[in-house]
């Protein structure tokens, strides 16, 4: 079949390797002038940085597919992450948990209000007075958490907490009720056998030697990948879909759509997205000091600061980039928070050039958005579409979506 795949980042791209293994003929188009999408490195006078805290989980299905390119050099290690949090009062440290966690005495959940299952309010609610008030604050700096839909919290890293100070009533509790085990987490030292840490990937010379990898093995294997190619979705005449590129009609049997769904919903579904955007910035440096060997990362919930995420990579030549919330925050102060974030984690680091980006992320789902792109996703197959799944958070879910859509349309 000829299949058209829209949008070239890490989606689009794995999405027409699985389809060009499969014996079609792909054209991948790519709005802008490069592979990659949001994976691409910030190459910056004082080096090159990843652009957020971005790793390759080791799922089986989506690994023996990269597995396939040639020349990549995914360096494998231990998934190592953690949380600092003072939103309950002093600053709270784990080395093995990255949501929040609650100091004090396990409190007991609230009754099940409507809207738990719906709005990330709802979600939040659920917990005793004192970790929901907080919690709902920092989250409102993301977004209305009453029109965000509840998987938000899995986005925002706040989909469980652990009391580590009561860690035992709330395994209890977590083996007594399912509710109690949806909303409270452990980390993997706690559980009984212990979970082992996982391992995850990171390509060594950044995501754009990855990417470069990618497009090489793509066209290797006869996929089109036209650049610069901002493709509109219409409504054909048999109600199937129709893509032009500048004005021309583009002939293809099927369409993967991997990229930003407004204009597809809008066009082909009659659905006006919401989609939330929120405003972020990314912070660069150089770390000086003695930084951990394999990457890292910290997720960050400041009641007092707009932190988000630190992660900590570069084995010899240690960088950061630092997530955070556009706060109007200067660099100096966002800096200096770092710095004293890193410090409660026990590493004596400084950040040194670090220089700031902001960045427009769309990673949020309003319930309203969530239900048009259900609703599209129930009549998309009649219009010879694959969706991209953005119901879910998260590339890995996303890919095992657009897979198991190509594989009901007889293509994978
Ligand atoms: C800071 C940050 C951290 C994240 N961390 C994680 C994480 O740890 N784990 C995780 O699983 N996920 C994470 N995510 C989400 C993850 O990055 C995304 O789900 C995934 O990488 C997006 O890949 P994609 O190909 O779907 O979309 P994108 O990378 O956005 O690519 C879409 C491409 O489509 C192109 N395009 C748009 N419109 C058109 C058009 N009309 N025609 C042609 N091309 C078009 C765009 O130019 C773009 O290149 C994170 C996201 C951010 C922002």
């Amino acid at each position: 079949m000829n299949v058209a795949v829209v949008g070239g980042g890490y989606s689009g791209c794995l999405a027409a390797l699985l389809l060009a293994e499969q014996g079609h003929r792909v054209d991948l188009y790519e709005a802008g002038d490069a592979l990659g999408g949001i994976l691409r490195d910030a190459v910056l006078p004082q080096g090159r940085f990843f652009p957020g805290c971005q790793y390759i989980n080791i799922d089986p299905v989506l690994m023996a597919l990269v597995d396939t390119v040639e020349g990549t050099t995914l360096q494998r290690f231990d998934h190592r992450y953690g949380s600092w949090n003072d939103l309950f009062g002093a600053v709270r440290v784990h080395h093995d948990f990255a949501q929040p966690v609650v100091p004090g005495p396990l409190g007991a959940l609230q009754p099940v209000a409507e809207g738990e299952q719906d709005t990330l309010g709802g979600r939040l609610a659920a917990y005793e007075a004192r970790v929901a008030g907080p919690l709902t604050a920092w989250a409102a700096r993301h977004g209305a958490p009453d029109a965000l839909a509840a998987q938000n919290a899995a986005a925002l890293q706040v989909g469980r907490v652990f009391y580590a100070d009561d860690a035992a009533a709330m395994q209890q509790a977590k083996q007594q009720d399912d509710r109690a085990d949806r909303l409270y987490g452990l980390p993997r030292s706690h559980f009984d056998p212990p979970r082992p840490l996982q391992q995850a990937a990171l390509p060594l010379d950044g995501f754009d030697a990855f990417i470069q990898a990618l497009q090489t093995a793509l066209q290797r294997r006869g996929v089109q990948i036209h650049l610069q190619a901002p493709v509109k979705p219409l409504p054909g005449a048999d109600g199937r879909i129709q893509l032009q590129l500048r004005q021309q009609p583009i002939a293809a049997d099927a369409v993967v759509w991997c990229a930003n769904p407004t204009a597809l919903l809008q066009r082909l579904g009659g659905e006006r997205l919401q989609s939330p955007a929120l405003r972020c910035v990314n912070l660069f440096a150089r770390l000086e000091g003695r930084a951990p060997e394999a990457p890292v990362y910290y997720q960050a919930f400041g009641a007092t600061h707009p932190l988000l995420r630190l992660f900590c990579y570069g084995g010899e030549r240690p960088r950061i980039t630092v997530e955070a919330l556009d706060e109007a925050w200067p660099l100096a102060d966002l800096v200096a928070a770092a710095e004293q974030v890193l410090h409660d984690l026990g590493w004596d680091l400084r950040l040194a050039d670090a220089s700031l980006q902001p960045q427009l992320r769309y990673s949020l789902l309003t319930t309203h958005d969530l239900h048009c792109i259900e609703r599209f996703g129930r009549q998309a197959a009649r219009q010879g579409i694959i969706t991209g799944g953005w119901q879910h958070y998260g590339r890995d879910p996303r890919l095992h979506h657009i897979f198991a859509e190509m594989a009901a349309a007889g293509l994978a």
